[in-house]
């Protein structure tokens, strides 16, 4: 297939966040164009969107379907933004604002909230999605630069708790409840639903592929070319950006990472990290440097890796083993051993000669 490039556009992107995964940069041309309805035109695009770098690989027939497609996923992250962005007033907002009633939300919002539920209860709370009331007592990667008392902490995880809220439908409208003085964040899922319901956007009016990365959580659409996946590489979180420690092949796939070097603060030589435990009410203390998890499911593979990253190796490595519908790769911190699902074996090209990758039974 013989892809050309349409035009480049870089905007906005004031800051760039270290990605802990990052798309393939590689444009080849096959030398010879086999026939002309192969042909097709890329639009790659650089984007600031929902405190995310969104960067997008776009391909159609003509310039006119390629900018179409385009336009498409721009007009879907604006509704997106409108409706979960928790910078304005949005239906998830509402949510908070109203806690302790019943609230009317989109079918999307309820799709993804049943599906948080789902992962809080498969890893106990690791992935918690009302975790809010830490997050906001924390304020983690949002200028937070003191270590809360014992007693406020223990104030909010009081409330704390997925198991108090209630999704409902009544005749195609959808409700959501959560206890009065609880709050829900799902900054470690929502990527990964918007992800990969872009694709399904793109897919349905008739794109045959594209490559998604909305700040590191990546959707790989078909495929790369006909025969061949797309390649995504897992960045070694010690070593330049766009150094791999692994490449994993992805077709229709989610390919989703949760690192420990973005948001943190250090305090009398301990570094806070931004994920936090329900339990303890602090930042988790995770041995684990890196989880990527590689499926169908956007949302799933979003939460998960937010779980898996909080539950630190020996855990991890027994819920990888309790659940075989969960494809991971695990760097653990010392940065020498990684952890790969069975399931990925002939998916993964290990990279790096200093780890020592070693698979798991499912
Ligand atoms: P990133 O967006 O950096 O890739 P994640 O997807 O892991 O990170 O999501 C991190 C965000 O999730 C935090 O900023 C916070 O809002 C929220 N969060 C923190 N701890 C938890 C937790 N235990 N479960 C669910 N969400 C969490
Ligand atoms: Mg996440």
């Amino acid at each position: 297939m013989f892809a050309k490039k349409l035009l480049l556009l870089a905007a906005a992107a004031a800051f760039c966040a270290q990605l802990p995964a990052m798309a393939l940069e590689t444009h080849q041309t096959p030398a010879v164009q086999t026939q002309a309805e192969n042909e097709e035109y890329e639009l790659d695009t650089t984007t600031f969107h929902m405190g995310t770098v969104v960067q997008l690989k776009i391909f159609g027939k003509t310039p006119e379907e390629t900018k179409r497609f385009a336009q498409l996923i721009d007009d879907e992250v604006a509704r997106f933004d409108d409706m979960m962005s928790v910078h304005k007033e949005t239906p998830l907002n509402n949510v908070n604002k109203h806690a302790g009633e019943k609230v009317e939300v989109t079918p999307e919002i309820a799709e993804m909230t049943i599906e948080a539920l789902k992962i809080a209860d498969m890893t106990d709370s690791a992935f918690e999605p009302m975790i809010g009331p830490l997050v906001n007592l924390w304020k983690i990667g949002f200028g937070g630069d003191k270590v809360p008392s014992d007693e406020a902490i223990q104030e909010a995880i009081r409330r704390v708790d997925h198991r108090h809220v209630k999704v409902t439908e009544d005749n195609g409208r959808w409700f959501m409840q959560i206890g009065a003085d609880q709050n829900v964040d799902m900054g470690a899922i929502a990527k990964g639903y918007i992800g990969q319901k872009l694709a399904e956007k793109l897919k349905a009016q008739g794109a045959k592929h594209a490559l998604l990365d909305l700040g590191g959580n990546i959707v790989a659409m078909g495929e790369k070319y006909p025969g061949t996946p797309w390649r995504i590489g897992l960045q070694s979180p010690d070593k330049t950006r766009g150094a791999y420690f692994a490449v994993v092949s992805a077709n229709d796939e989610n390919v989703i990472t949760s690192g420990a070097y973005e948001r943190n603060f250090e305090k009398n030589g301990h570094r806070y990290g931004h994920i936090l435990s329900p339990v303890t009410g602090r930042p988790v203390a995770t041995d684990i440097s890196s989880v990527t998890i590689v499926d169908k499911n956007g949302a799933k593979a979003d939460a998960l890796c937010t779980g898996i990253f909080a539950m630190g190796w020996e855990r991890a490595e027994a819920f990888l083993k309790a659940h075989p519908d969960v494809h991971a790769v695990l760097l653990r911190d010392n940065l020498k051993e990684a952890l790969v699902s069975e399931a990925l074996r002939d998916k993964i090209q290990t990279y790096d000669p200093e780890v020592s990758f070693r698979f798991v039974k499912q």
